[in-house]
């Protein structure tokens, strides 16, 4: 940049449509969807700037209607992956040169195109892919994805605007260098901005990139691809592969130009990546940035002064919505003993008035679970609290695989606060309430703290300010984003930046300048005006 101080557009977040009857976005987001579902379409891997298919393909189909086919992917080789890192290096000798407004432009117009005439497309494929209702698809396909382009692009500005202190005799300056090499995304099933962020975040701050979508992401990150494409991302820029992760992996981080990984999904694949970073750590040129943002136990607590009907109105909606797959859903519940009636019986009346079924119907609120993996591990935990002595089921309990993965809406009552269900991540939608003492409110946030690995959300409801006070201290570990009298869900871009540590992740805060900072490399530069002369000081008389 060198004509001008430029300013971006203020960032506003994406007001969220209706869907409401009647409403223009309905009838668009379900001809949309309609066309989608029926036709069959072959999704090819992106390489500088080309589409490439192997002809080795997968079928991809709609969680909630599993035996119709949506289309196809070509799984990538070990010689693609080659190819797209080689290509990336190659793309980054003017990428990385590019200055920031010809980037901004890129991603500010990717943000109008979802605006645009993508936005039913991409709500249509991720209520395809992912099976959300068409509101969870909103905020997620469209708004989000449009916030985190549009307020990443401010944020980069915020960052370039941080400069040091000059004096009269010289000028420093620090430039924001993008990582020397190529970086790599690795992107989860649940969230189609998540997928779409991770490796633009990079490539917008000047780096190269390698991106691996999940593999029950791929209908909706085709129109992600489409997206950057038409809003002219070069060729090169960013690179898409299918298939393997571990092959594709591998490939990657044995590359000594491998300069960073950008990745959320869950914990222990998180871990098994840093383990690989770490082996390779003497072949790379630089020492690889890594952001994970990985899993979680999400809790809610109600304080005895709280409220029963908002309690249980964070419980119906904290942990149900996108059937309990946001890393922020709440999973596990602490209830004080003098409120438990009145939230069981609102929690129950809730949870059996939920629809269940297709996204297409757009009065469903609850629809499939992802997969037939995930389908089977929540079957097993359910069947499991309806053997063991410590734990009742007050609600759901059921689910069919026959049609799609339909897991009711399920809710444990444990005795034991360490139950298997009150630790583990299940990623579905089962809630299980630990009902405490309403005496033992500090002893209960000591077990709080103490119950999972985890720390990415957590929420206290509660009229008594002395006791918000206590849980924000007491837990102040257990949670990246906490939430006072709310439901953990539903972080905003430019106003909850999100992310946890413990094993939730490296906490870098997607959507911030947090977050950005991590792809950037900065150089100092100092320039003497008058340089000197005499290696004598004055004090040498
Ligand atoms: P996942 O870990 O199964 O997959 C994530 C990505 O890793 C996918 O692209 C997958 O193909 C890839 N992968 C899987 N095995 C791999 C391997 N051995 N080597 C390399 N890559 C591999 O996660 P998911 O089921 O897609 O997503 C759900 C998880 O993501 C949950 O644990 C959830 O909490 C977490 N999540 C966290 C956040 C956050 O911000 N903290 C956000 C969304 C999701």
């Amino acid at each position: 940049m060198g004509k001008g101080f430029f300013n971006v557009p203020i960032a506003i977040n994406e007001p969220v449509k209706s869907y409401a009857p009647g409403s223009p976005e309905r009838d668009e987001v379900l001809k949309a969807y309609k066309k989608m579902f029926n036709e069959t379409i072959d999704v090819p891997m992106y390489i500088n700037g080309k589409d490439v298919k192997t002809g080795n393909t997968k079928t991809m189909s709609a969680p909630h209607d599993h035996q119709h086919v949506v289309g196809t992917y070509h799984l990538a080789e070990k010689s693609n992956v080659d190819e797209a890192i080689a290509t990336a290096l190659e793309a980054r000798k003017e990428w990385s040169q590019l200055p920031w407004e010809q980037r901004a432009g890129i991603f500010l117009k990717a943000a109008e195109l979802i605006a645009g005439p993508y936005r039913a497309k991409i709500n249509a494929a991720t209520m395809i892919a992912q099976s959300k209702t068409v509101h969870q698809a909103e905020i997620d396909a469209a708004c989000e994805l449009i916030d985190f382009l549009r307020f990443n692009v401010q944020f980069m500005t915020d960052i370039y605007h941080e400069q040091p202190d000059s004096t009269s005799d010289a000028w420093n300056r620090l430039e924001y260098r993008p990582l020397e090499g190529f970086v790599y995304a690795v992107t989860p099933f649940n969230f189609t901005a998540i997928a779409g962020n991770l490796p633009a975040c990079m490539a917008m701050m000047g780096n190269v990139v390698v991106w691996k979508p999940s593999d029950s992401q791929i209908f909706s990150a085709k129109v992600i691809m489409d997206v950057f494409k038409e809003a002219g991302v070069p060729a090169g820029v960013i690179n898409v592969v299918f298939g393997d992760p571990v092959m594709i992996t591998d490939t990657v981080m044995d590359s000594p130009d491998f300069s960073g990984l950008h990745f959320t999904g869950s914990t222990y694949i998180f871990k098994e990546l840093w383990k690989k970073i770490g082996n390779n750590i003497h072949n790379y040129k630089t020492y690889p940035r890594i952001v994970g943002e990985t899993g979680g136990k999400d809790f809610i607590v109600a304080h005895k002064s709280a409220n029963p009907i908002q309690v249980a109105t964070a419980i119906s909606r904290g942990s149900f919505e996108f059937q309990g797959q946001k890393c922020s859903a709440a999973s596990r519940a602490y209830v004080p003993s003098n409120m438990w009636e009145v939230v069981k019986k609102r929690v129950i009346e809730d949870v059996k008035s939920f629809k269940m079924g297709s996204p297409e119907d757009l009065s469903n609120f609850v629809t499939a679970v992802i997969h037939e993996g995930s389908f089977d591990k929540l079957a097993k935990f359910i069947d499991q609290a309806k053997n063991d002595s410590d734990a009742e089921i007050i609600v759901g309990g059921n689910y069919d695989k026959s049609k799609g993965y339909f897991i009711e809406p399920t809710v444990i009552v444990t005795t034991n606060p360490k139950y298997s269900t009150m630790c583990t991540e299940l990623f579905g939608p089962v809630m299980t309430i630990y009902v405490y003492d309403e005496n033992k409110y500090s002893e209960t946030l000591k077990l709080v703290d103490e119950t999972s690995e985890y720390a990415l959300t957590g929420a206290i409801l509660s009229t008594d300010r002395y006791a918000i006070q206590e849980a924000t201290k007491a837990l102040q570990n257990c949670a990246g984003n906490f939430y006072i009298n709310d439901k953990p869900t539903g972080a905003v871009v430019g106003q909850q930046p999100f992310g946890g540590a413990r094993a939730s992740g490296t906490n870098d805060k997607a959507g911030s300048a947090l977050n950005l900072l991590r792809w950037v490399s900065p150089r100092m530069i100092k320039e003497t005006f008058v340089t000197p002369t005499d290696y004598r000081y004055p004090f040498l008389g």
